[in-house]
Parts: structure tokens; sequence; C-alpha cells
């Protein structure tokens, strides 16, 4: 299925009460879900546009394994719309990316992260910046368990020798599923200074098994 413009425009987003830290609609706003006060990710916040289903989960594929870059400038403007909102006079200093695998990297020809996040950048007028790197590759995320996904990742986020570190940082991702890899990557950013880290997606996927929303 190719995704026209006005496809994405017209996608349903997530528009009602959310938890602020993982994005998991709720039935009333929350600052923490049961989740999250069980196992609290290292990011501090997370905007997301939609949920990892329909019309978004069809652009998101296309976007990362048909190569389309075409839908790029506009899930960016889509994102800096909502950050702009949803930040308001918060916003951070500087716009960063999860990091992929050099070797999958050159594979892919791209990161499709690192795409948004540019995008996203220029419309905030903030710099972008590649703060962190993979210091080993990982299996790919889908179909790992929640705990095979933190032990997948654990430890193989690493902060850039020499890089100058912003104390508010977002930090740009296209999917969240259970939020490891955001969250071993906000590990790093902080061990390395940051002071605050919003982690931002095109797309909030619910693990299967997950009833959302669910009264907190
Ligand atoms: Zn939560």
């Amino acid at each position: 299925m190719i995704i026209c413009p006005e496809c994405l425009r017209g996608m349903p987003l997530l528009n009602g009460t959310s938890c602020r830290r993982c994005a998991t609609p709720t039935i009333y706003p929350v600052e923490e879900c049961r989740r999250c006060r069980k196992a609290r990710p290292a990011f501090d916040r997370c905007v997301a546009l939609g949920l990892y289903q329909g019309t978004m989960r069809d652009a998101l594929l296309e976007m990362k394994y048909r190569n389309g870059r075409r839908l790029v400038p506009l899930l960016g403007a889509m994102l800096a719309e909502r950050l702009r909102r949803e930040l308001s006079g918060e916003m951070p200093e500087a716009v960063t990316f999860v990091p992929m695998h050099r070797r999958r990297e050159r594979e892919r020809g791209f990161n499709q992260a690192r795409l948004l996040a540019r995008e996203i950048a220029g419309h905030l007028g903030l710099p972008c910046v590649g703060l962190l790197e993979r210091t080993r590759p990982t299996r790919p995320q889908a179909g790992l368990s929640h705990e095979e996904r933190g032990a997948n990742v654990r430890g193989c986020m690493a902060v850039r020798r020499g890089a100058r570190m912003p104390g508010a940082l977002l930090l740009v991702d296209d999917i969240l599923t259970t939020g490891a890899t955001l969250s071993a990557c906000s590990a790093s950013l902080k061990n390395a200074g940051a002071l605050e880290v919003v982690a931002c997606v095109a797309a909030r996927d619910i693990p299967s098994g997950w009833s959302v929303p669910s009264r907190e």
C-alpha cells in the first residue's frame, strides 16, 4: 500500500488523555501510569503523534523498509506542530535521535530517526546533533518480549566522544513500544550530563496484552 500525504493528514491522531511519561492512552491524564511507576523509563516524558496502527503503521513501514523518505517532511512537520503545542514554553535546547549501528545504517542507506529529527529541528529552529552511537549491533526489537527487549539494548548506547551535552534534549525515534531503546538512550544522555530528555515518536505501539485505556 502506498501512502499519500492526504492519507497522513487525515489519519486519526492521539488527542485524548495519556500518561505524560510514556504516552500510553489513559482515561484520565496522569503524570505516570502504573507501568511507569513500576519500571520508570529514563526519559522524562513522551510526545507521540498517533498509535502504531492503520495508516500510521503503513506509513512507518513504508518509510523504513521501502525508502519512504518522501513521507519524512510531512511527518516531521506534524510532529513539530504537536511539540509546539505540548511543550509550549519548555522547548529543549537541541534535538537528537536514536542511532542505528553503523553497519545497519550502511545497509539501509539512512536512519529514519535521524531524518525525522532533522526535519523537526528545522521546523523548531533548534540544532540537530548526533550525540549517541551503538556500541554493538542488536537484534531487531520486534518479536522480543518486554524483558528480552531490555536485555537486548542494555549498555549498547554510548555518547560520542567529545560531544557537548545540552541540558534539555528532544530524543527522536519512529516508534515507541516498551520504551527500552529510548530509555537506554536517555540513560546514556543523562549519565553524560543531560538534565531532561523528552522522547518524541511518530507512533506509540501498544504491546499485545496491554489493556488500553485503563483506569489508573
Ligand atoms: Zn506511562
